[in-house]
């Protein structure tokens, strides 16, 4: 089997046209101190009007969420965008992956634009297509990838839905990871799950919800050959979790949230499903994104909880509930570094671009990697409870 060998890129500098790493922004950005920010934004997407539609994730900085038209997380905004076929831009506030998504579920006539092309996903780049070709390759000599059926989070590029898409897979979220679970061991005798790129996810839906045990739960390192697996494990393994992981969620650990615990008994813990399963078994509630902002609406007055999220969503989430005690589940300031690749000045530029005609940083799927993918996420989209789309 041949490994890929991926040195990380520092942001913004060199490209690697292969995967989501970041690249230089081409255009003159507006200097982050100039006072007339917020205004030139108001006034450039007023000029757009019905024309464009601004999309802003969860983890995004306050600072551009006020421009978004709908906040969601990845799933929810490529829906929204995709219900929106009159606005032929849609800006989007997030990561590369997800303006990928949108550009697949959108029109051909609607152009996706991500305002900073260096915003891409770290969890999303583990895992390459050639490192997953190689894989499906090494499955298929140890004589099990008849019984494997590939499922990929939503968080991972287009290629990598498409490579579902052919092999009979398909895609999931944090919200319905079960379900496509569920589904995919249904596919197949004796079928196994390669799940990509994060790890986390899988094993805490495989072993919380499907209960599945850890020993069946086998990690697939791209880097080794066979994945650092014997055959033994190889076969005895329902789960082949993709080594991979999101590099805002993994911080999170067991030692913070018990030293929480031991200051104030009456805490609760909230986490998403990327966190480690020590964190996840630990946690009095697990969810998605949404789920999680459900819960604080929701919440009793008075009530104390600790949430293992992305830093942007838990600030804001503080100050909707200034009657609930919140606290940030790690000891440092974590933001999502490409997320907030994403700023007052990028979008500003991105929006004034439109104003003169210019369509910078458009985000566009080749066909064929867009029909392949769309069938996986076709695939998840029929499954129960997960809602239709339109485009
Ligand atoms: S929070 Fe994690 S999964 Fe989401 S964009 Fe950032 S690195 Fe990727």
């Amino acid at each position: 089997m041949t490994t890929v060998d991926l040195p990380l890129l520092p942001l913004g500098r060199g490209t690697d046209p292969d995967t989501e790493r970041g690249v230089e922004c081409p255009g003159d950005l507006p200097p982050a101190s100039d006072p007339s920010l917020v205004e030139r934004a108001r006034a450039a997407k007023e000029k757009l009007g019905e024309r464009v539609f601004v999309l802003g994730h969860h983890y995004q900085r306050d600072e551009v969420i006020q421009f978004a038209d709908v906040t969601g997380d990845s799933f929810k905004l490529a829906k929204d965008a995709a219900a929106r076929p009159d606005a032929e831009y849609i800006v989007f506030c997030g990561v590369h992956f997800m303006a990928e998504s949108a550009d697949i579920l959108t029109t051909d006539a609607q152009q996706v634009v991500l305002p900073d092309l260096a915003a891409g996903c770290s969890m999303a780049d583990m895992a390459a297509l050639s490192q997953v070709e190689a894989a499906w390759d090494a499955l298929s000599a140890a004589g099990v990838a008849e019984h494997v059926v590939p499922v990929t989070y939503m968080n991972s590029s287009a290629d990598i839905k498409a490579f579902c898409g052919r092999n009979g897979g398909v895609v999931c979220t944090s919200s319905n990871a079960e379900t496509a679970l569920r589904w995919a061991f249904d596919q197949k005798d004796d079928a196994k799950v390669l799940f990509l790129p994060d790890q986390h996810l899988g094993r805490n839906t495989a072993v919380l919800q499907l209960g599945y045990s850890l020993d069946e739960c086998v990690v697939w390192n791209p880097h080794r050959p066979n994945g650092g697996l014997t055959q033994e494990q190889i076969d005895g393994a329902r789960m082949i979790l993709w080594q991979g992981h999101c590099s805002v969620h993994g911080r999170f650990s067991e030692d913070v949230l018990d030293e929480l615990r031991a200051k104030d008994p009456d805490l609760k813990v909230i986490v998403h499903p990327e966190c480690k399963h020590e964190v996840v078994t630990r946690a009095d509630m697990v969810g998605s994104t949404e789920f999680i902002i459900k819960v604080i609406e929701d919440a009793e007055p008075g009530t104390h909880w600790a949430i293992g999220t992305e830093l942007n969503l838990v600030k804001r989430l503080a100050d909707s509930r200034p009657d609930l005690s919140i606290s940030f589940l790690d000891r440092n300031v974590c933001y999502c570094s490409t997320m907030n690749r994403i700023d007052l000045p990028h979008l500003v530029w991105a929006l004034e671009s439109l104003v003169d005609g210019v369509v910078v940083n458009r985000i566009e799927v080749d066909d064929r990697t867009e029909a392949e993918a769309k069938v996986a996420l076709d695939r998840m989209l029929a499954l129960p409870g997960t809602g239709a789309v339109r485009g």
